[in-house]
């Protein structure tokens, strides 16, 4: 039987990280970053590897070349043994972004963002995978995209998936709600990491703080990525679906009120997820400039099932009509 591509090269990826974690007593997921960078850069990079497994890896590395994969095989691949490693240690906070979201979110930054070039955000790339979901759509677009990640495994794997991909990203290191040196962008996609955000020091500086204990963390995101992004520009979140319902929820929609025009909310099938409480929606709104106008009509969407090819065509173009009363 014929292997798929993306089956070839999760196979590359899985295999060399098995005999990488081994070498190096390292975790599985920081053994792919160590292998993605072997494919990238061609090279073995590790020091003080066993003659055997420089041979194992050599033999395995020689029978693919990447070019002849597209952007979406490797990023496919690459999400798979992601998603293998994940399963061992992560939290739920840190997982991917799933395909389907990514592609619907993708579809829409296509449908909002006309301009051939722009600068686009990721305040939590995590592995990259939604980031690269994202720019694989944007066709004909020449796109500067910039990544921040607080957590350095997940940050050097967005690098490494990034590099595969051949995505210019400029990533950072850091604490998203920290300053951040960084131009204006003109949007901004991101799947929020929810809950309570820590540093009450440094909450205390955005105007969605708590009055009383820890800020929540997706609050101050928001508030954080409208400040980041030029006027009439556009911001793309995927939000648990109980933003709106929380103690916190009056000083959160004020801030909204005041700063953006909300375009949509899509709220993904709830099949998607564990359980009502962990069910989440997309989230679109522009930042207040001169000459945005609000739409007649938000866009709203409840979504079947992203599995349903049917329901999916009837839903896009549900949102194609939508952009046409509202966008032209
Ligand atoms: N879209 C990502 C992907 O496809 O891999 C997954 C995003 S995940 C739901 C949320 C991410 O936010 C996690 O990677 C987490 O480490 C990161 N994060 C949480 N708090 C952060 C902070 N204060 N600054 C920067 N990143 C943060």
């Amino acid at each position: 039987m014929k292997i798929s591509p993306v089956e070839q090269l999760f196979t590359l990826f899985n295999e060399t990280a098995l005999i990488l974690q081994e070498e190096l007593s390292c975790t599985f997921l920081e053994a792919i970053a160590e292998t993605g960078e072997n494919v990238f850069q061609q090279s073995l990079l590790q020091d003080e590897l066993s003659e055997l497994s420089i041979k194992r890896l050599k033999k395995q590395y020689e029978e693919i070349s990447l070019d002849k994969f597209s952007n979406e095989e490797i990023r496919k691949a690459f999400q798979l043994v992601i998603l293998k490693g994940m399963k061992e240690t992560t939290q739920p906070n840190h997982q991917m972004t799933p395909d389907s979201v990514g592609m619907l979110v993708g579809y829409l930054v296509q449908k909002f963002m006309k301009e051939g070039s722009f600068r686009l955000l990721d305040p939590a790339i995590g592995t990259g995978n939604l980031l690269t979901t994202v720019l694989n759509q944007q066709v004909n677009k020449k796109i500067e995209s910039v990544g921040i990640e607080i957590d350095d495994i997940l940050i050097r794997l967005a690098y490494v998936n990034a590099n595969l991909q051949e995505h210019p990203v400029q990533l950072f290191n850091q604490d998203s709600l920290e300053p951040l040196f960084i131009d204006p962008v003109d949007a901004v996609i991101s799947d929020l990491p929810v809950g309570f955000y820590p540093n009450d020091m440094r909450a205390a500086e955005y105007q969605l703080k708590a009055a009383e204990g820890h800020s929540y963390a997706h609050h101050l995101f928001i508030e954080q990525s409208v400040k980041h992004t030029k006027d009439g520009g556009y911001l793309f979140f995927i939000i648990p679906n109980g933003l709106f319902e929380s103690e916190l929820a009056p000083s959160l929609r004020e801030f909204l009120k005041e700063n953006v025009i909300v375009q949509g909310l899509l709220q993904l099938p709830l099949s998607m997820f564990k359980n009502k409480n962990s069910a989440k929606s997309i989230f679109i709104m522009q930042k207040k400039g001169e000459g945005t106008v609000a739409p007649k009509q938000a866009m709203l969407v409840d979504m079947p099932s992203l599995s349903s090819a049917a329901e999916m065509d009837s839903i896009l173009r549900k949102i194609d009509k939508w952009f046409l009363e509202n966008k032209n």
